[in-house]
């Protein structure tokens, strides 16, 4: 016997299949920076076009870090770190799924 639809079991198996594509994901934060590099004939020295700088901000060992992004990464870097949010979003549509799942068992388990 096919077990009747459900919507919830659906979303959540679906959810669990596209954590695959998940998995080159970074932890912290993509952060851009604004800085001049301190020669005074750069176009940044009038103080308004200033460099970009990248760094992923993270903790390493529960201390934070800004770690440089290099220009040719950025944008790979940036994605990654957009999975992890994607990835920590689909796990609390999971646990609250499951969640509702073991509270409707527990009444059903009462009114038995
Ligand atoms: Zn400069």
């Amino acid at each position: 016997m096919k077990p009747p639809y459900d919507p919830d079991l659906e979303l959540r198996g679906n959810l669990i299949r596209s954590l695959g594509a998940l998995r080159e994901m970074l932890p912290g934060s993509f952060v851009e920076r604004k800085r001049s590099c301190g020669r005074p004939t750069c176009h940044c020295a009038d103080g308004k076009s200033l460099h970009s700088q990248y760094q992923i901000s993270v903790l390493i060992d529960g201390k934070p870090k800004a770690l440089n992004v290099p220009a040719r990464l950025v944008e790979e870097v940036r994605h990654k770190i957009e999975m992890r949010h994607r990835f920590d979003a689909a796990a609390e549509t999971i646990c609250s799924v499951n969640l509702k799942r073991f509270l409707q068992e527990k009444k059903e388990e009462r009114s038995a």
